[in-house]
């Protein structure tokens, strides 16, 4: 049975183990967490006024990377909107910005239309402005998955398994312990013991294993250990349950396509 456990909880961060599991599914939703759920970025952007130092294009690419605050529930895909993807309230989000230097001008002077959706880092700045130079522009955000483009990206997936370790009769303890680069292991009466707490810092590099001439065996295990950072956009759980959610959901249309199959 799979089985999922808490590791480590903080805003942005999520650290879980997946026990029982294997790479199979780890990876996918590894690759549904990077490239299936769904975010706010902004698509487009008309400019109005720029005689700032920057080009217009560059400018609307910076736009693009802000991270927006994402109320999932209250937007489509424009793919899948009523709308059919023309574009209304329900999948579409206007943004302005309007600013003349001298100044900075930072994520938080944008003004948008959705008080649930806006830059997640209001330090981030786009463009500096001299005096008398001035920036105006409308913009749009939609929402799109990390597969499109990796603007649309919620956040960073990586695991690794966790490991179990078998120590054998080690000529030399005091060398095992010292090679290896995260303290997986302490001496204990003159003998290698695993120090159970770094153990899930074990990435696997072996070292152990070749000074002790392979009396120290490091064996990978079907518990995964998972780390899910996110961007801001949305919390680290819902990401993780989003990513589950479209996973479920190619496996629908998965089903729906073979019931076709004559
Ligand atoms: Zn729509």
């Amino acid at each position: 049975m799979m089985e999922i456990r808490a590791l480590e909880k903080s805003k942005d961060k999520i650290v879980f183990m997946l026990k029982d599991s294997t790479p199979t599914f780890a990876n996918s939703l590894r690759r549904a967490i990077v490239g299936e759920v769904p975010v706010m970025a902004i698509e487009n952007a008309e400019i109005r006024k720029n005689s700032s130092i920057l080009y217009d294009e560059i400018i609307a690419h910076r736009l693009g990377l802000l991270p927006l605050t994402t109320d999932i529930k209250s937007y489509n895909v424009p793919e899948k909107c009523k709308c059919e993807g023309k574009g209304c309230a329900r999948c579409q989000l206007g943004l302005t910005l309007k600013a003349k230097g001298p100044a900075m001008v930072y994520a938080s002077e944008i003004k948008s239309k959705d008080t649930a959706v806006k830059p997640v880092y209001p330090n981030m700045p786009i463009v500096k402005l001299l005096k008398g130079q001035q920036l105006e522009l409308e913009a749009t955000a939609v929402l799109g998955t990390g597969r499109q483009h990796a603007k649309w990206s919620p956040g960073l997936a990586f695991y690794k398994q966790k490991p179990e370790i078998e120590i054998g009769a080690v000529a030399e303890p005091a060398k095992v312990v010292e090679s290896c680069p995260v303290d997986v292991f302490d001496l204990k009466d003159n003998k290698v013991v695993v120090n159970k707490e770094n153990l899930t810092k074990c990435h696997l590099c072996g070292a152990c294993e070749d000074v002790s001439g392979g009396k120290v065996k490091v064996n990978k295990t079907n518990d995964f250990i998972f780390t899910v950072e996110s961007w801001g956009q949305l919390e680290p759980k819902v990401i993780v349950q989003e990513a589950s959610k479209a996973i479920n959901e190619k496996c629908d249309e998965f089903i729906a396509l073979v019931k076709q199959l004559s």
